[in-house]
């Protein structure tokens, strides 16, 4: 069914804006057929991502998180960006200043092509190791060993990802919060709007004065402070959205 959204007041402000800021969740790549943590694809085995997403999981069973994150790893590496990822692709190249933050881990908007990504939780196709600290890149799917041993140290190595409990990087964070508060247009795409610190920037950014639209097919707590909502699929609202915005800069 064809979408028909409500987007002039929108675009309007579109028009007049140089300075916009995307935040995005796993939902943007739901329709890459990426499961999102609260639907119920999120299950593995009979295992909540809450009970492997967790330092304490890794240190009692680094084998079970490794497979867990092995078979996301599987998914992942055969899923294409969908139409949303491209159109900020576009975006990034069109407004004079972009910023996109994502909390998601799993690489879809480098692979679409998007250049400057501010990564919240880390990237699943990176490993970093338990004692170095040292972060590699390994696209492996499947991983050659389970779980993935430093080629340097022999330490363990765990997925360059923030879990469930702990503290994002400092300066990531204060860079988020930063290029939310300097936008002139905030969009959340695909967030439940529920994990912290990730939810506190589009109300840092509607503090400064910032236009808050929100991209979601279910309401959230972000909607009540949201000053355009759409409901629906970011693979089909974005388009619609990047559409009208190309008919108004060529009239
Ligand atoms: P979430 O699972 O809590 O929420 C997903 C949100 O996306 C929901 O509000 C849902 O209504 C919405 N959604 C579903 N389909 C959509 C679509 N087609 N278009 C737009 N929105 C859609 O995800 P979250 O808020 O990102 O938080 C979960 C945490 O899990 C994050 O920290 C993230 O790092 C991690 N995670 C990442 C991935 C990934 O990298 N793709 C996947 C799962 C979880």
């Amino acid at each position: 069914m064809a979408v028909k959204l409500e987007t002039g007041p929108l675009i309007e402000v579109l028009r007049n804006t140089s300075r916009v800021a995307v935040s995005t969740g796993s939902g943007i790549s739901a329709e890459s057929g990426i499961p999102t943590f609260r639907g119920k694809e999120g299950l593995w085995k009979k295992f909540r991502p809450e009970e492997l997403a967790t330092p304490t999981a890794f240190s009692k069973n680094p084998k079970l998180v490794w497979e867990w994150y092995d078979w996301r790893r599987g998914i992942i590496a055969q899923k294409k960006p969908n139409p949303g990822h491209k159109v900020l692709t576009e975006w990034e190249k069109n407004f004079p200043q972009f910023s996109l933050i994502t909390q998601n881990i799993d690489g879809l908007h480098q692979k679409a092509g998007s250049k400057n990504i501010l990564e919240l939780h880390g990237n699943i196709w990176k490993l970093r190791c338990i004692n170095e600290d040292i972060i590699t890149e390994n696209y492996d799917a499947p991983l050659k060993e389970i779980p993935p041993l430093c080629q340097d140290c022999g330490a363990l190595l765990r997925p360059h990802v923030v879990w469930f409990g702990e503290s994002l990087s400092s300066t990531i964070l204060q860079k988020a919060f930063l290029l939310s508060s300097q936008c002139e247009v905030m969009f959340v795409i695909g967030t439940s709007a529920v994990v912290q610190p990730a939810a506190s920037l589009p109300l840092a950014a509607a503090q400064a004065g910032a236009k808050i639209v929100e991209i979601n097919p279910d309401p959230t707590p972000l909607t009540s402070y949201s000053d355009f909502s759409f409901r629906g699929k970011a693979g089909e609202i974005l388009p619609l959205i990047d559409g009208e915005l190309k008919i108004i800069s060529r009239s």
